[in-house]
């Protein structure tokens, strides 16, 4: 039993799918500056998703779309005076190593934009054939005044969205509202031939365009971040259902929340935003995926280092519950749990607090049991895209510096505590010229990693590769 909350009828559904092969598409980042806390949310709360799909045994489409060509990128690159390809290159890559360094399972397709040039052409004659768009001076338009269902998916009222519309809006559409299908190149920006003139693609229809190509006319899940749903997905929604009227163009939609920063709604213009890769240096994947896994995915979540920091150390010890145990779906009652909690909207936080009071309760069973309970915990971990390997390597460096100072008579704490005895003890063969046992230390201490600097008092450095 799986139950979503879909955006679209803003109630939880129970999931009933006409087929084992699923359709899921992911509006993917628009590639102008380096993916921020938000972006790592949206990417792993969805392969959450995608993974537990699978665990259900469906046949996963997966498509996230990169968006790399668009105002913002004509003028973050001409601002940086490269060319808009070879920024959104550059800012991809960073994407890139940010989904595999999440362990996000790569999508069964990835397009770009620019790649799909010819087919969003075709869906725009197709929208302009049934006489709901029309060419104006600056652009081609979506006429939403022809979609009697416009705004249906967001809720908004036409008053508000009309006042929310920026002011440098075209004088040449005919309601503040329409949108642009098609933008026609201004001097000097990169475009594409098109029967209405030269130009490039408005953001929304890369969307309709691809996902009509590559998945079909209408597919079962559409995700994104709930700061999509106006305006891009509700454009989506209009472009489709244009050209497609008697499709149902998406069955259910998925939106996560927002991240907020000290209560404030993360956003580019709000100045607060982080750079997603610096925490996942420093913190590792799975620490980043438990943070996301505390919340449940549309809520807003609060996000802060010392939060972090909490993960690492909660996540930690479940990584020291379960350490030297193989995994496997042995207890069947947390396998129950785990469904259930999944099966509700994907209740992950519910999730694990019922793994943390199996945790708490295991002292009282005995030793079999509680192995079957550790090595369940690791494959309900695993199914959701954890690899343990951080956590188990730190944790084997420290087995491993405590049995290397135990030959020295040093009970390991930490390593700033160790190497200070450490030191005080060589010095102290030196003292006595006892140079060469001196030498053996300094050689030993290198082989796992940490290097002393004769002369140089008190002078070491730690290297934990
Ligand atoms: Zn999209």
């Amino acid at each position: 039993m799986l139950n979503l909350y879909n955006s679209f009828t803003k109630s939880l559904e129970k999931v009933e799918l006409s087929s084992d092969d699923v359709k899921v598409y992911l509006c993917g980042p628009t590639v102008q500056s380096s993916p921020h806390i938000g972006h790592g949310r949206s990417s792993v709360v969805f392969d959450f998703f995608i993974r537990y799909l699978k665990y259900l045994n469906y046949n996963v489409s997966f498509a996230r779309n990169i968006t790399d060509i668009d105002d913002k990128i004509i003028i973050k690159s001409s601002e940086q005076n490269i060319g808009f390809k070879e920024l959104a290159n550059k800012i991809s890559k960073e994407f890139e190593q940010a989904y595999s360094n999440l362990n996000c399972l790569s999508p069964d397709f990835e397009p770009k934009a620019t790649e799909y040039i010819d087919e969003i052409i075709v869906y725009i004659k197709q929208i302009l054939d049934k006489d709901m768009a029309y060419v104006s001076e600056s652009g081609v338009y979506f006429n939403t005044a022809a979609f009697t269902d416009y705004l249906k998916l967001s809720g908004r009222k036409l008053e508000e969205v009309i006042s929310g519309t920026r002011v440098d809006i075209q004088d040449d559409k005919k309601a503040p509202e329409d949108f642009a299908l098609w933008k026609f190149a201004k001097e000097g920006e990169p475009y594409w031939e098109s029967t209405w003139g030269k130009g490039r693609p408005g953001w929304h229809i890369e969307c309709s365009a691809m996902i009509n190509t590559i998945l079909g006319e209408e597919i079962d899940f559409h995700c994104g971040g709930n700061d999509l749903i106006f305006p891009h997905h509700e454009n989506e929604l209009a472009q489709s259902k244009a050209a497609y009227p008697n499709k149902n163009f998406v069955k259910y939609w998925l939106h996560n929340g927002m991240i907020n920063l000290s209560g404030k709604k993360m956003s580019k213009s709000e100045g607060n935003v982080k750079i997603l890769n610096d925490y996942i240096d420093e913190y590792g994947g799975d620490v980043m995926r438990f943070y996301f896994l505390r919340a449940q995915y549309r809520s807003p979540q609060e996000f802060s280092e010392d939060l972090l920091i909490e993960s690492q150390t909660t996540f930690n010890k479940i990584a020291e519950f379960i350490k030297d145990t193989k995994p496997g779906p042995i207890d069947k009652n947390l396998i129950n749990l785990f469904e259930e909690c999944m099966g509700d909207d994907l209740n992950t936080p519910k999730l694990i607090g019922e793994i943390f009071l199996q945790i708490n309760n295991s002292t009282k069973l005995d030793h079999l049991i509680q192995n079957d309970l550790k090595a369940t915990i690791r494959y309900i971990f695993h199914t959701l895209g954890f690899t343990f390997l951080k956590a188990e390597t730190e944790q084997l460096s420290d087995e491993k510096l405590a049995n290397y100072f135990d030959n020295y008579g040093i009970i390991f704490e930490s390593i700033e505590q160790a190497m200070n005895e450490y030191i005080i003890i060589r010095e102290q063969h030196r003292t006595n010229e006892e140079y060469e046992i001196a030498d053996v230390m300094r050689d030993s201490l290198l082989k796992i990693g940490i290097k002393i600097e004769d002369g140089k008092k008190d002078d070491w450095s730690w290297n934990n590769n």
